[in-house]
């Protein structure tokens, strides 16, 4: 069940443009050849505007986690659902979900490569991430 669909402002809507096309895009600083997130017009390590929006490769690690065993509604309740930051392979951390396991402690092994997957619901795509390696 999805939660409350995004509301993209001119900063994040090319994620969720990339999202819609089942790739996960950030921005890089042209300067210093870094990336990061979340989307702002600017690099936050050395001011620069002279920023870009690239597609990365999808693979990340988990970093930490908690499982929500009660999710407060819209969504389902019922449903526990894993809430992770995860590190890109390119640098930038983000927050997402975990999906493809069962939400448990023993199928969340910190550090375990992960690969971004897109959920589509009716008016958007949602960037998630899964293992990499079948579990
Ligand atoms: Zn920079």
């Amino acid at each position: 069940m999805p939660g409350p669909a995004p509301a993209p402002i001119p900063e994040t809507l090319p994620f969720w443009e990339g999202a819609a096309d089942k790739e996960l895009r950030v921005q890089r600083c042209t300067p210093c050849s870094r990336h990061y997130f979340y989307p702002r017009p600017f690099c936050p390590r050395c001011g620069s505007e002279e920023v870009e929006w690239t597609t990365v490769s999808g693979d990340a690690r988990l970093v930490s986690y908690i499982i929500n065993y009660r999710p407060f509604p819209p969504f389902d309740p019922a449903t526990p659902v894993v809430v992770a930051l995860v590190e890109l392979a390119e640098g930038p951390r983000m927050m997402t979900n975990i999906v493809g396991i069962a939400p448990e402690p023993e199928n969340l092994e910190l550090d375990m490569p992960l690969k971004a997957e897109f959920i589509e619901y009716e008016d958007y795509t949602l960037p998630v991430f899964a293992p990499a390696v079948a579990r």
